[in-house]
């Protein structure tokens, strides 16, 4: 029987990669998403992945999405932690709405996700907990104040994690992606790509969703067990962690 793998915003940007991959290594693949419905709705026709909608803001929203997820498809065997969003500003400006719903959708999401399967995950002696974080959440970026501490909670996450699921073969992993070609890049003028970001990328380019795909496909692998509490870094080289 093919893993159940669920992927937290998985139907566009860096999710829908991983979910494509996934589903090209042989798991069932589950895509959750929060509000773009259109986008959604495209993905799971071009790829046949089903979509489900709720935020992962939301506990009693996720306790309910992977019920119906594991109703439909069967219990989570994998979870690939991705949904995240930015509210960058200056520290002297953020507002306090800024940093809770960067906090809520990024850090939040993780306990509320996890909490979900990991008990689960445990008894049947199998389980993924992959989480998405950031360079950013490593080296620390300006304007984001909110987006790297809940990148950085991720990585402590993972470790306390990852000392709790090891006797049954529950891992936890983090993959740190650099700079990659998606919406949420996109948001930055085309300017300040060009004069800030790409000279700080020694391989000279943005990553593409797809390469954040394999690394995710390598830490759900049977092949991966003796590989948790890490954070495999994914940036072109940005920043050496
Ligand atoms: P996108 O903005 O392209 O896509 C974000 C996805 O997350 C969408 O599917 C969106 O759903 C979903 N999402 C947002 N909020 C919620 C929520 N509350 N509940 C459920 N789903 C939600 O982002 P990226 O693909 O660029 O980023 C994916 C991850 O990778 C994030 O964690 C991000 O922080 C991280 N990352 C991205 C980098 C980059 O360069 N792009 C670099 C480093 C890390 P919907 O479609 O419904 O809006």
């Amino acid at each position: 029987m093919a893993r159940v793998a669920l992927v937290t915003g998985g139907s566009r940007g860096i999710g829908a990669a991983i979910s494509v991959a996934l589903k090209e290594a042989g798991f069932q693949v589950a895509a959750n998403y929060a509000g773009n419905d259109q986008a959604a709705n495209d993905f799971a026709a071009q790829t046949g992945i089903p979509v489900f909608k709720w935020s992962v803001a939301d506990f009693e929203a996720c306790q309910a999405g992977i019920a119906k997820v594991e109703a439909e498809i069967g219990p989570v065997d994998v979870l690939v932690n991705n949904a995240g969003i930015t509210r960058d500003s200056s520290f002297s400006k953020m507002t306090v709405e800024q940093w809770r719903e960067v906090m809520a959708t990024n850090l939040d999401s993780l306990f509320f996700m996890t909490k979900c399967v990991f008990d689960g995950m445990k008894k049947r002696g199998f389980g993924r907990i992959i989480t998405i974080g950031s360079v950013n959440g490593q080296k620390g970026q300006f304007g984001q104040a909110n987006y790297a501490a809940a990148k950085a909670g991720a990585i402590g996450f993972t470790k306390a994690l990852a000392q709790e699921g090891a006797r049954s073969n529950v891992t936890a992993n983090v993959v740190a992606p650099g700079y990659i070609a998606t919406d949420m890049v996109k948001a930055v003028p085309q300017e300040v790509l060009n004069s800030k970001v790409l000279p700080q990328i020694p391989v000279g380019r943005l990553g593409e969703p797809e390469e954040i795909g394999r690394c995710v496909v390598f830490l759900a692998g049977e092949g991966a067990g003796f590989i948790t509490g890490s954070t495999l870094t994914a940036n072109g080289g940005q920043y050496m962690a």
